[in-house]
């Protein structure tokens, strides 16, 4: 049988969530043997989400943990002050270690809610061993990301930013084994981590960077993109609700 890969998406709630899950989900329906974990950053599960996965025929878990107070973001805190999503990732993990045996196979990768995905990379992952690595377009102030290959190995990596990390690598560029997961399971991410080093507060208590498995055909194609969606206006929404006539929510 394939393995199963289980996609951990974080996720919460503004006025694009509903769109960024249809079309995730909708990529997702494409993709056998794929169980997704959405874990809403909220103190319990929302009808919202609850009927969208219920009906989107993909197989899902549907988890929630809500970031503590002392991580969220305060009014007027830049937006990279503290790391989105470690909490809700965590609870997927600490739902994998509950529910799976060592024995079962499968791949996690972790899926935010607002990149796009090919549904190539999902068979590209399909193979992993232990960590799997690809390229990310459009992330890190550069048209692309990657590690470098050489001899079928990773020697090295692509990237403006904070060169010097472990791991300089976006969440949206590696996959990793279930049972690599398993065997270690004090391996979390770090919701105090530095910025930048989200990854690699996870990556480095699993494997070191020369284990690190290209896809991608030696990392050279791009098959994920960070994209970000626009925080959409909506003053008049803001103004009709004064007058007591706004939209439904
Ligand atoms: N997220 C969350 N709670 C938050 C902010 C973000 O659960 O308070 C989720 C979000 O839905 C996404 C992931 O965490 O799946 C990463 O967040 P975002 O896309 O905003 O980060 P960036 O694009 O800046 O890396
Ligand atoms: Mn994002």
């Amino acid at each position: 049988a394939l393995p199963t890969i289980y996609v951990v998406t974080p996720t919460y709630a503004r006025p694009v969530q509903k769109a960024e899950l249809v079309r995730l989900s909708q990529t997702l329906l494409h993709v056998r043997a794929l169980h997704w974990v959405v874990v809403e950053d909220a103190a319990a599960p929302t009808a919202l989400v609850s009927r969208l996965l219920a009906t989107s025929g993909v197989p899902f878990t549907h988890l929630h943990a809500e970031t503590p107070p002392e991580s969220r973001r305060r009014p007027g805190d830049p937006p990279w002050l503290h790391p989105r999503g470690a909490e809700q990732r965590n609870r997927a993990l600490r739902w994998l270690r509950d529910t799976r045996a060592p024995g079962d196979g499968g791949v996690v990768y972790f899926a935010d809610d607002d990149n796009t995905y090919s549904v190539r990379l999902f068979e590209e992952m399909r193979s992993t061993r232990l960590v799997s690595v690809w390229p990310v377009g459009l992330v890190g102030g550069l048209r692309l990301e990657r590690p470098l290959v050489a001899g079928g190995r990773v020697v090295g990596f692509h990237t403006g930013w904070k060169p010097e990390r472990p791991f300089p690598m976006d969440m949206a560029g590696f996959a990793v084994a279930l049972p690599l997961l398993l065997e270690r399971p004090q391996a979390l991410f770090d919701p105090r981590a530095e910025r930048g080093y989200l990854e690699s507060s996870l990556l480095g208590a699993l494997v070191s960077p020369e284990q690190l498995e290209p896809k991608a055909d030696n990392c050279t194609q791009v098959l994920v993109w960070h994209t970000r969606t626009e925080k959409p206006k909506l003053r008049q929404e803001e103004q009709l609700q004064r007058e007591g006539r706004g939209s439904d929510p």
